[in-house]
């Protein structure tokens, strides 16, 4: 679901300068489907690039997360990135494996229209988080 462009073009794309470290934290995060805390970030990073600071990877990621690249989540009362599609999309997030699932909001949108038609509440549709449980972990 996510793009196919490389790191460096959508870093440019995202009009970010493709540093060493933006470019590295980018391509961890790629075709991940749970998010990861910056500790996370860091201890991978430092076992394969090695060198790379737990601020610096703090920063990469606000940095990333700003420009619209990266989807920040709650894991266990932690701020979690995650690589996100550039088409819109809502988040369904297993409790079981912390697995995110991209769906496109056509799939919720006559949901949400009727959850306004009974409560006159207007959800954000252009961010929304569903929790559950996803289909692999899901008892047959
Ligand atoms: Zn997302
Ligand atoms: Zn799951």
């Amino acid at each position: 679901m996510s793009t196919r462009m490389v790191p460096d073009e959508q870093l440019r794309a995202a009009g970010l300068l493709p540093t060493t470290q933006r470019r590295a934290v980018l391509a961890l995060l790629v075709g991940r489907s749970r998010p990861l805390t910056a500790q996370a970030v860091h201890a991978e990073l430092a076992s394969t690039v090695g060198g790379v600071g737990l601020t610096t990877v703090y920063r990469a990621l606000h940095t990333l997360a700003d420009a619209g690249l990266l989807h920040t989540f709650d894991l266990d009362g932690q701020r979690a990135y995650r690589h996100c599609g550039a088409a819109p999309h809502q988040h369904l997030i297993c409790d079981r494996c912390d697995a995110v699932l991209e769906c496109p909001p056509d799939v919720v949108a006559s949901w949400l229209s009727e959850l306004h038609h009974h409560t006159g509440f207007t959800p954000h549709a252009d961010r929304l988080d569903l929790r559950g449980i996803c289909a692999a972990c899901a008892p047959t």
